[in-house]
Protein backbone atom coordinates (compact mmCIF):
# COMPACT_ATOMS: atom_id res chain seq x y z
CA UNK A 1 0.00 0.00 0.00
CA UNK A 2 0.97 3.40 -0.83
CA UNK A 3 -0.10 6.60 0.04
CA UNK A 4 0.15 9.92 -1.74
CA UNK A 5 -1.03 13.28 0.15
CA UNK A 6 -1.43 16.76 -2.09
CA UNK A 7 -2.85 19.75 -0.47
CA UNK A 8 -5.75 19.17 -2.87
CA UNK A 9 -8.01 16.75 -4.95
CA UNK A 10 -10.65 17.72 -6.89
CA UNK A 11 -13.85 15.65 -5.82
CA UNK A 12 -17.30 16.14 -8.06
CA UNK A 13 -18.30 17.90 -4.86
CA UNK A 14 -15.55 20.08 -4.38
CA UNK A 15 -11.76 20.38 -3.27
CA UNK A 16 -10.89 17.96 -0.83
CA UNK A 17 -7.69 19.84 1.45
CA UNK A 18 -5.53 18.21 2.23
CA UNK A 19 -6.35 15.04 0.76
CA UNK A 20 -4.48 11.18 0.89
CA UNK A 21 -5.31 8.90 -1.73
CA UNK A 22 -4.09 5.21 -0.31
CA UNK A 23 -3.11 2.99 -3.78
CA UNK A 24 -2.87 -1.06 -3.73
CA UNK A 25 0.36 -2.28 -5.66
CA UNK A 26 -1.89 -2.37 -8.34
CA UNK A 27 -2.50 1.20 -8.31
CA UNK A 28 -6.22 0.92 -7.10
CA UNK A 29 -7.49 3.45 -4.58
CA UNK A 30 -8.00 1.71 -1.25
CA UNK A 31 -8.77 5.01 0.92
CA UNK A 32 -8.88 8.82 0.00
CA UNK A 33 -9.26 11.15 3.48
CA UNK A 34 -8.05 14.36 4.63
CA UNK A 35 -6.68 12.66 7.72
CA UNK A 36 -2.71 11.34 7.17
CA UNK A 37 -3.22 7.47 7.55
CA UNK A 38 -0.91 6.42 10.58
CA UNK A 39 0.17 2.76 9.16
CA UNK A 40 1.32 4.05 5.50
CA UNK A 41 4.34 5.79 4.36
CA UNK A 42 3.09 8.66 2.53
CA UNK A 43 4.98 10.46 -0.39
CA UNK A 44 3.53 14.58 0.51
CA UNK A 45 3.06 16.40 -2.66
CA UNK A 46 2.92 20.45 -3.24
CA UNK A 47 0.67 20.00 -5.31
CA UNK A 48 -3.16 19.86 -6.55
CA UNK A 49 -4.48 16.52 -7.97
CA UNK A 50 -7.55 16.70 -10.76
CA UNK A 51 -8.73 13.60 -12.15
CA UNK A 52 -7.04 12.48 -15.44
CA UNK A 53 -8.43 13.78 -18.44
CA UNK A 54 -10.14 12.09 -21.45
CA UNK A 55 -8.93 12.14 -24.91
CA UNK A 56 -11.95 11.02 -26.32
CA UNK A 57 -10.97 11.20 -29.83
CA UNK A 58 -7.65 10.42 -31.38
CA UNK A 59 -5.91 9.56 -34.68
CA UNK A 60 -2.44 9.27 -33.75
CA UNK A 61 -0.66 9.08 -37.23
CA UNK A 62 -1.66 12.36 -38.28
CA UNK A 63 0.07 13.90 -34.92
CA UNK A 64 3.08 12.99 -37.84
CA UNK A 65 1.82 16.23 -39.94
CA UNK A 66 1.18 18.60 -36.85
CA UNK A 67 1.98 21.98 -38.57
CA UNK A 68 2.64 20.86 -42.02
CA UNK A 69 -0.04 22.02 -43.98
CA UNK A 70 0.23 25.46 -42.82
CA UNK A 71 1.38 26.93 -46.55
CA UNK A 72 -0.46 29.59 -48.55
CA UNK A 73 -0.99 27.24 -51.75
CA UNK A 74 -0.60 31.04 -53.68
CA UNK A 75 -3.74 30.01 -55.56
CA UNK A 76 -6.69 31.13 -53.69
CA UNK A 77 -7.66 31.18 -49.93
CA UNK A 78 -10.76 28.72 -50.64
CA UNK A 79 -8.61 25.70 -51.88
CA UNK A 80 -6.84 26.16 -48.66
CA UNK A 81 -9.75 24.23 -46.82
CA UNK A 82 -10.50 21.09 -45.08
CA UNK A 83 -10.26 18.89 -47.93
CA UNK A 84 -6.78 20.37 -48.95
CA UNK A 85 -5.79 19.43 -45.80
CA UNK A 86 -7.40 15.80 -46.35
CA UNK A 87 -4.36 15.29 -49.49
CA UNK A 88 -1.95 16.31 -47.00
CA UNK A 89 -3.30 13.97 -44.37
CA UNK A 90 -3.65 10.80 -47.23
CA UNK A 91 -0.04 11.42 -48.20
CA UNK A 92 1.02 10.16 -44.69
CA UNK A 93 -1.76 7.41 -44.04
CA UNK A 94 -0.29 6.09 -47.86
CA UNK A 95 3.28 5.42 -46.60
CA UNK A 96 3.67 5.00 -42.43
CA UNK A 97 4.58 1.20 -41.33
CA UNK A 98 3.98 -0.70 -38.65
CA UNK A 99 6.49 0.42 -36.83
CA UNK A 100 6.94 4.06 -37.26
CA UNK A 101 2.92 4.23 -36.41
CA UNK A 102 4.53 2.77 -33.29
CA UNK A 103 7.21 5.38 -32.88
CA UNK A 104 4.82 8.43 -33.96
CA UNK A 105 2.15 7.32 -31.40
CA UNK A 106 4.08 6.08 -28.62
CA UNK A 107 5.18 9.84 -28.65
CA UNK A 108 2.09 11.37 -29.39
CA UNK A 109 0.47 9.36 -25.96
CA UNK A 110 3.64 9.97 -23.95
CA UNK A 111 2.81 14.04 -24.81
CA UNK A 112 -1.11 13.57 -23.94
CA UNK A 113 0.12 12.08 -20.49
CA UNK A 114 2.54 14.84 -19.99
CA UNK A 115 -0.43 17.34 -20.65
CA UNK A 116 -2.76 15.74 -18.26
CA UNK A 117 -4.87 12.85 -20.15
CA UNK A 118 -4.99 9.42 -18.56
CA UNK A 119 -7.32 7.96 -21.35
CA UNK A 120 -7.41 8.13 -25.12
CA UNK A 121 -10.08 7.07 -27.72
CA UNK A 122 -8.41 5.87 -30.75
CA UNK A 123 -10.33 6.36 -33.92
CA UNK A 124 -8.50 3.55 -35.35
CA UNK A 125 -9.30 3.51 -39.28
CA UNK A 126 -5.50 2.56 -40.79
CA UNK A 127 -5.96 -1.27 -41.17
CA UNK A 128 -4.03 -2.06 -43.85
CA UNK A 129 -0.76 -2.36 -45.58
CA UNK A 130 0.25 -0.09 -48.07
CA UNK A 131 -0.71 -1.97 -51.07
CA UNK A 132 -4.01 -2.33 -49.51
CA UNK A 133 -4.19 -5.97 -48.46
CA UNK A 134 -4.77 -6.89 -45.06
CA UNK A 135 -2.11 -7.65 -42.69
CA UNK A 136 -1.18 -11.31 -41.75
CA UNK A 137 -2.58 -10.15 -38.33
CA UNK A 138 -5.49 -8.21 -39.58
CA UNK A 139 -5.15 -6.37 -36.45
CA UNK A 140 -2.00 -5.75 -36.79
CA UNK A 141 -1.94 -1.73 -36.56
CA UNK A 142 -3.90 -2.23 -33.06
CA UNK A 143 -1.44 -4.15 -31.84
CA UNK A 144 1.28 -0.98 -32.42
CA UNK A 145 -1.24 1.02 -31.35
CA UNK A 146 -1.83 -1.18 -27.76
CA UNK A 147 2.01 -1.47 -27.48
CA UNK A 148 2.65 2.62 -27.89
CA UNK A 149 -0.10 3.19 -25.26
CA UNK A 150 1.79 0.63 -23.20
CA UNK A 151 5.01 2.46 -23.16
CA UNK A 152 3.32 5.52 -22.66
CA UNK A 153 1.72 4.45 -20.05
CA UNK A 154 -1.85 5.59 -21.01
CA UNK A 155 -4.89 3.65 -20.68
CA UNK A 156 -6.59 3.26 -24.55
CA UNK A 157 -9.99 2.23 -26.04
CA UNK A 158 -9.56 1.15 -29.44
CA UNK A 159 -12.36 2.07 -31.99
CA UNK A 160 -12.06 -0.09 -34.94
CA UNK A 161 -13.74 1.59 -37.34
CA UNK A 162 -15.77 0.77 -40.16
CA UNK A 163 -14.85 2.75 -43.91
CA UNK A 164 -16.39 1.43 -46.95
CA UNK A 165 -16.43 4.52 -49.27
CA UNK A 166 -14.82 7.52 -50.99
CA UNK A 167 -17.61 9.97 -50.29
CA UNK A 168 -21.63 9.74 -50.75
CA UNK A 169 -22.62 7.46 -53.32
CA UNK A 170 -19.14 6.69 -54.72
CA UNK A 171 -16.25 4.43 -54.67
CA UNK A 172 -13.65 4.41 -52.39
CA UNK A 173 -10.40 6.13 -54.27
CA UNK A 174 -6.82 4.70 -54.34
CA UNK A 175 -5.93 7.26 -51.76
CA UNK A 176 -8.23 5.83 -49.02
CA UNK A 177 -7.41 2.00 -49.55
CA UNK A 178 -5.74 1.02 -45.99
CA UNK A 179 -9.08 1.96 -44.79
CA UNK A 180 -11.55 0.01 -46.67
CA UNK A 181 -13.71 -3.00 -45.17
CA UNK A 182 -15.27 -4.39 -48.35
CA UNK A 183 -18.65 -4.55 -46.21
CA UNK A 184 -20.00 -5.55 -42.80
CA UNK A 185 -18.70 -8.98 -42.30
CA UNK A 186 -15.23 -8.00 -43.46
CA UNK A 187 -15.34 -5.11 -40.75
CA UNK A 188 -16.45 -7.45 -37.53
CA UNK A 189 -13.08 -10.17 -38.62
CA UNK A 190 -11.48 -7.14 -38.27
CA UNK A 191 -13.17 -6.00 -34.87
CA UNK A 192 -13.34 -9.56 -33.63
CA UNK A 193 -9.42 -9.77 -34.09
CA UNK A 194 -8.85 -6.89 -32.69
CA UNK A 195 -11.53 -7.26 -29.12
CA UNK A 196 -8.97 -11.04 -28.65
CA UNK A 197 -6.12 -8.48 -28.55
CA UNK A 198 -7.69 -5.68 -26.57
CA UNK A 199 -8.96 -8.61 -24.01
CA UNK A 200 -4.99 -9.45 -23.14
CA UNK A 201 -4.13 -6.48 -22.33
CA UNK A 202 -5.95 -4.34 -18.31
CA UNK A 203 -4.63 -1.09 -19.97
CA UNK A 204 -6.91 -1.37 -23.14
CA UNK A 205 -10.28 -1.78 -24.45
CA UNK A 206 -12.53 -1.63 -27.22
CA UNK A 207 -15.62 0.72 -29.01
CA UNK A 208 -17.90 0.05 -31.82
CA UNK A 209 -17.00 2.63 -34.78
CA UNK A 210 -18.29 4.33 -38.37
CA UNK A 211 -15.82 6.84 -40.08
CA UNK A 212 -19.00 8.57 -41.11
CA UNK A 213 -22.24 8.55 -43.10
CA UNK A 214 -20.53 9.45 -46.56
CA UNK A 215 -17.86 6.81 -45.88
CA UNK A 216 -20.15 3.86 -45.25
CA UNK A 217 -23.25 2.67 -47.68
CA UNK A 218 -26.61 3.29 -45.50
CA UNK A 219 -28.10 0.13 -45.29
CA UNK A 220 -24.67 -1.20 -44.03
CA UNK A 221 -25.06 1.42 -41.39
CA UNK A 222 -28.26 0.29 -40.04
CA UNK A 223 -27.10 -3.07 -40.24
CA UNK A 224 -23.99 -2.87 -38.42
CA UNK A 225 -25.65 -0.71 -36.00
CA UNK A 226 -28.47 -3.01 -35.30
CA UNK A 227 -26.08 -5.97 -35.35
CA UNK A 228 -24.34 -4.51 -32.52
CA UNK A 229 -23.76 -5.45 -29.15
CA UNK A 230 -25.22 -3.53 -26.53
CA UNK A 231 -23.92 -1.39 -24.58
CA UNK A 232 -20.80 -0.73 -26.00
CA UNK A 233 -19.97 2.82 -26.83
CA UNK A 234 -20.40 3.82 -31.20
CA UNK A 235 -18.43 6.87 -32.38
CA UNK A 236 -18.81 8.81 -35.71
CA UNK A 237 -17.99 11.34 -36.97
CA UNK A 238 -21.10 14.00 -38.09
CA UNK A 239 -21.17 17.19 -39.86
CA UNK A 240 -17.88 18.58 -39.46
CA UNK A 241 -18.06 20.65 -42.78
CA UNK A 242 -20.66 22.28 -44.83
CA UNK A 243 -20.02 20.43 -47.83
CA UNK A 244 -20.89 17.32 -45.57
CA UNK A 245 -24.11 18.57 -44.82
CA UNK A 246 -24.99 19.55 -48.41
CA UNK A 247 -24.32 16.35 -49.96
CA UNK A 248 -26.35 14.23 -47.10
CA UNK A 249 -29.03 16.06 -48.66
CA UNK A 250 -28.38 15.89 -51.77
CA UNK A 251 -27.59 11.35 -51.31
CA UNK A 252 -30.03 10.90 -48.17
CA UNK A 253 -32.77 13.65 -48.19
CA UNK A 254 -31.69 14.40 -44.84
CA UNK A 255 -28.95 16.20 -42.63
CA UNK A 256 -26.05 13.58 -41.25
CA UNK A 257 -27.93 14.06 -37.62
CA UNK A 258 -31.54 14.32 -38.80
CA UNK A 259 -30.89 10.91 -40.92
CA UNK A 260 -29.16 9.33 -38.21
CA UNK A 261 -32.01 10.05 -35.25
CA UNK A 262 -34.63 9.27 -37.63
CA UNK A 263 -32.90 5.90 -39.48
CA UNK A 264 -30.54 4.95 -36.88
CA UNK A 265 -31.86 5.85 -34.14
CA UNK A 266 -30.27 7.55 -31.56
CA UNK A 267 -29.12 6.83 -27.90
CA UNK A 268 -26.82 7.48 -25.04
CA UNK A 269 -24.30 5.10 -26.53
CA UNK A 270 -23.72 7.46 -29.65
CA UNK A 271 -20.50 9.61 -29.56
CA UNK A 272 -20.88 12.12 -32.31
CA UNK A 273 -17.80 13.69 -33.03
CA UNK A 274 -17.69 17.16 -34.12
CA UNK A 275 -21.54 17.63 -34.88
CA UNK A 276 -20.65 21.23 -36.16
CA UNK A 277 -23.80 22.15 -38.19
CA UNK A 278 -27.01 21.62 -36.32
CA UNK A 279 -29.68 22.84 -36.65
CA UNK A 280 -31.93 23.51 -33.25
CA UNK A 281 -33.81 20.43 -34.23
CA UNK A 282 -31.18 18.48 -34.63
CA UNK A 283 -29.42 20.00 -31.04
CA UNK A 284 -33.26 18.48 -29.41
CA UNK A 285 -32.56 14.84 -30.97
CA UNK A 286 -29.58 14.42 -30.14
CA UNK A 287 -30.28 15.74 -26.23
CA UNK A 288 -33.68 14.16 -25.92
CA UNK A 289 -31.76 10.81 -27.06
CA UNK A 290 -29.37 11.34 -24.09
CA UNK A 291 -26.47 10.83 -27.34
CA UNK A 292 -23.41 12.41 -26.50
CA UNK A 293 -20.87 15.20 -28.47
CA UNK A 294 -17.50 14.86 -28.69
CA UNK A 295 -15.85 17.95 -29.36
CA UNK A 296 -12.16 19.07 -30.89
CA UNK A 297 -11.73 22.77 -30.83
CA UNK A 298 -8.17 22.74 -31.46
CA UNK A 299 -8.57 20.75 -34.80
CA UNK A 300 -11.76 22.37 -35.57
CA UNK A 301 -10.29 25.72 -35.55
CA UNK A 302 -7.32 24.71 -37.50
CA UNK A 303 -9.08 22.63 -40.17
CA UNK A 304 -11.68 25.91 -40.40
CA UNK A 305 -14.86 23.75 -39.51
CA UNK A 306 -17.22 26.41 -37.85
CA UNK A 307 -18.93 26.59 -34.63
CA UNK A 308 -20.87 23.90 -32.72
CA UNK A 309 -23.46 25.52 -30.88
CA UNK A 310 -22.37 25.18 -27.37
CA UNK A 311 -24.63 27.56 -26.03
CA UNK A 312 -27.73 25.87 -27.32
CA UNK A 313 -26.58 22.63 -26.60
CA UNK A 314 -26.51 23.69 -22.93
CA UNK A 315 -29.80 24.95 -22.27
CA UNK A 316 -30.62 21.86 -23.48
CA UNK A 317 -28.21 20.02 -20.81
CA UNK A 318 -26.38 18.27 -23.67
CA UNK A 319 -23.45 15.86 -22.95
CA UNK A 320 -19.90 16.51 -24.20
CA UNK A 321 -16.54 15.62 -23.85
CA UNK A 322 -13.57 16.37 -25.96
CA UNK A 323 -10.55 14.88 -28.38
CA UNK A 324 -7.64 16.34 -29.82
CA UNK A 325 -8.08 14.79 -33.51
CA UNK A 326 -5.61 15.69 -35.87
CA UNK A 327 -3.53 16.42 -32.81
CA UNK A 328 -2.08 20.11 -33.44
CA UNK A 329 -3.09 21.13 -30.32
CA UNK A 330 -2.99 18.43 -27.10
CA UNK A 331 -2.99 20.26 -24.00
CA UNK A 332 -6.80 19.69 -22.49
CA UNK A 333 -6.75 23.07 -20.77
CA UNK A 334 -6.73 24.46 -24.07
CA UNK A 335 -9.42 22.46 -25.80
CA UNK A 336 -11.97 24.01 -23.24
CA UNK A 337 -10.77 27.62 -23.18
CA UNK A 338 -10.89 27.23 -27.54
CA UNK A 339 -14.56 25.80 -26.55
CA UNK A 340 -15.31 28.71 -24.35
CA UNK A 341 -13.79 31.35 -26.20
CA UNK A 342 -15.55 30.02 -29.38
CA UNK A 343 -19.02 30.76 -27.94
CA UNK A 344 -17.94 34.54 -26.34
CA UNK A 345 -16.76 35.70 -29.82
CA UNK A 346 -19.99 34.67 -31.43
CA UNK A 347 -22.35 35.49 -28.79
CA UNK A 348 -20.38 38.59 -27.20
CA UNK A 349 -21.31 37.06 -23.70
CA UNK A 350 -18.79 35.51 -20.72
CA UNK A 351 -19.14 32.75 -18.88
CA UNK A 352 -19.91 29.93 -21.16
CA UNK A 353 -19.78 26.76 -18.70
CA UNK A 354 -22.48 27.02 -16.82
CA UNK A 355 -23.91 24.67 -13.94
CA UNK A 356 -26.82 24.33 -11.56
CA UNK A 357 -25.57 24.76 -8.67
CA UNK A 358 -23.97 28.17 -9.48
CA UNK A 359 -20.24 27.07 -9.21
CA UNK A 360 -17.25 28.38 -10.96
CA UNK A 361 -16.88 27.96 -15.00
CA UNK A 362 -13.46 25.78 -14.54
CA UNK A 363 -15.47 23.47 -12.35
CA UNK A 364 -18.47 23.43 -14.51
CA UNK A 365 -16.30 22.65 -17.18
CA UNK A 366 -14.73 19.81 -15.27
CA UNK A 367 -17.41 17.45 -14.73
CA UNK A 368 -18.83 16.77 -18.54
CA UNK A 369 -15.77 16.75 -19.64
CA UNK A 370 -14.44 13.67 -17.66
CA UNK A 371 -17.84 12.22 -16.61
CA UNK A 372 -18.80 12.02 -20.63
CA UNK A 373 -14.88 11.77 -21.92
CA UNK A 374 -15.14 8.29 -19.61
CA UNK A 375 -18.35 7.78 -21.24
CA UNK A 376 -16.97 7.66 -24.80
CA UNK A 377 -14.40 5.10 -23.38
CA UNK A 378 -17.28 2.68 -22.09
CA UNK A 379 -16.65 3.75 -18.32
CA UNK A 380 -19.23 4.84 -16.46
CA UNK A 381 -17.32 6.26 -13.09
CA UNK A 382 -19.56 9.54 -12.22
CA UNK A 383 -17.17 10.48 -8.94
CA UNK A 384 -13.69 11.84 -10.06
CA UNK A 385 -11.81 9.53 -7.56
CA UNK A 386 -13.19 6.98 -5.74
CA UNK A 387 -12.10 3.87 -3.70
CA UNK A 388 -11.99 0.30 -5.87
CA UNK A 389 -11.47 2.25 -8.94
CA UNK A 390 -7.58 3.22 -10.59
CA UNK A 391 -5.83 6.09 -9.45
CA UNK A 392 -5.03 8.30 -12.44
CA UNK A 393 -4.44 12.65 -11.41
CA UNK A 394 -3.13 14.97 -13.23
CA UNK A 395 -1.31 17.07 -10.31
CA UNK A 396 -0.65 20.43 -10.49
CA UNK A 397 2.52 23.00 -8.83
CA UNK A 398 1.17 23.78 -5.71
CA UNK A 399 4.43 26.18 -5.51
CA UNK A 400 3.42 28.39 -8.46
CA UNK A 401 3.02 31.27 -7.61
CA UNK A 402 -0.20 32.36 -9.64
CA UNK A 403 -1.58 29.29 -7.85
CA UNK A 404 -0.30 29.94 -4.51
CA UNK A 405 -2.14 33.04 -4.25
CA UNK A 406 -5.39 32.16 -5.82
CA UNK A 407 -7.98 30.45 -3.31
CA UNK A 408 -9.57 26.72 -3.78
CA UNK A 409 -12.78 28.79 -4.97
CA UNK A 410 -11.09 29.91 -8.40
CA UNK A 411 -7.68 27.43 -8.57
CA UNK A 412 -9.58 25.72 -11.75
CA UNK A 413 -9.98 29.13 -13.00
CA UNK A 414 -6.74 30.34 -12.78
CA UNK A 415 -5.27 26.97 -14.31
CA UNK A 416 -7.98 26.97 -16.71
CA UNK A 417 -7.53 30.18 -18.29
CA UNK A 418 -3.97 31.19 -17.09
CA UNK A 419 -1.87 28.34 -17.04
CA UNK A 420 -0.20 26.49 -19.27
CA UNK A 421 1.77 23.12 -19.02
CA UNK A 422 4.79 24.55 -16.57
CA UNK A 423 1.96 24.57 -14.07
CA UNK A 424 1.62 20.48 -14.27
CA UNK A 425 3.41 18.77 -11.90
CA UNK A 426 3.33 15.45 -13.02
CA UNK A 427 0.73 13.08 -14.12
CA UNK A 428 -0.16 9.45 -12.05
CA UNK A 429 -1.60 6.79 -13.69
CA UNK A 430 -2.82 3.23 -12.38
CA UNK A 431 -1.03 4.63 -9.10
CA UNK A 432 2.33 5.53 -10.73
CA UNK A 433 3.78 8.45 -12.04
CA UNK A 434 4.13 8.43 -15.15
CA UNK A 435 5.30 12.42 -16.12
CA UNK A 436 7.40 14.69 -13.34
CA UNK A 437 8.10 18.04 -13.58
CA UNK A 438 6.94 17.56 -17.39
CA UNK A 439 9.46 14.92 -18.41
CA UNK A 440 8.19 11.28 -19.18
CA UNK A 441 9.72 8.70 -17.63
CA UNK A 442 10.91 6.86 -20.40
CA UNK A 443 11.25 9.95 -22.85
CA UNK A 444 14.71 9.70 -24.32
CA UNK A 445 13.92 6.41 -25.89
CA UNK A 446 10.87 7.65 -27.09
CA UNK A 447 11.71 10.84 -28.31
CA UNK A 448 14.72 8.64 -30.56
CA UNK A 449 12.36 6.30 -32.20
CA UNK A 450 10.28 8.80 -33.05
CA UNK A 451 12.85 11.28 -35.04
CA UNK A 452 14.24 8.07 -36.28
CA UNK A 453 9.93 7.15 -37.98
CA UNK A 454 9.78 10.70 -39.08
CA UNK A 455 12.92 11.41 -40.89
CA UNK A 456 11.74 8.01 -42.51
CA UNK A 457 8.52 8.86 -43.33
CA UNK A 458 9.28 12.13 -45.15
ZN1 LIG B 1 -11.60 12.63 -36.54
Amino acid sequence: MKTFGFKGLLQNEGWLQPAYVSCNDQGIIATISDTRPAENPVESIEGFALPGFQNAHSHAFQYAMAGLAENDTGTSASKDNFWSWREAMYQVALTIEPDQLEAIATRLYAEMVRLGYSHVAEFHYLHHTPDGKPYNNKAELAEKLLSAARTAGINITIIPIFYQKGGFGTAPGDRQKRFICRDRFTYYELWQTTEALCNQHSHANIALGIHSLRAVEPDEILATLHEARPNLPIHIHVAEQRLEVEQSLQFLGQRPVEWLAGEAGLNENFHLVHATHLTSREIESITDAGAQVILCPSTEGNLGDGLFAFEKFQQHKGKWSIGTDSHIGLNPFEELRWLDYGQRLSTHNRITYRSSAQRSGGIAAMEPCIGYGREAMGNHQKAFFQAGSPFNALVLDAANPLLASTGFDHLIDTILYAGDATFNLGTIINGQWVVKRNQHVAMDKINRDFAQAVKKLR
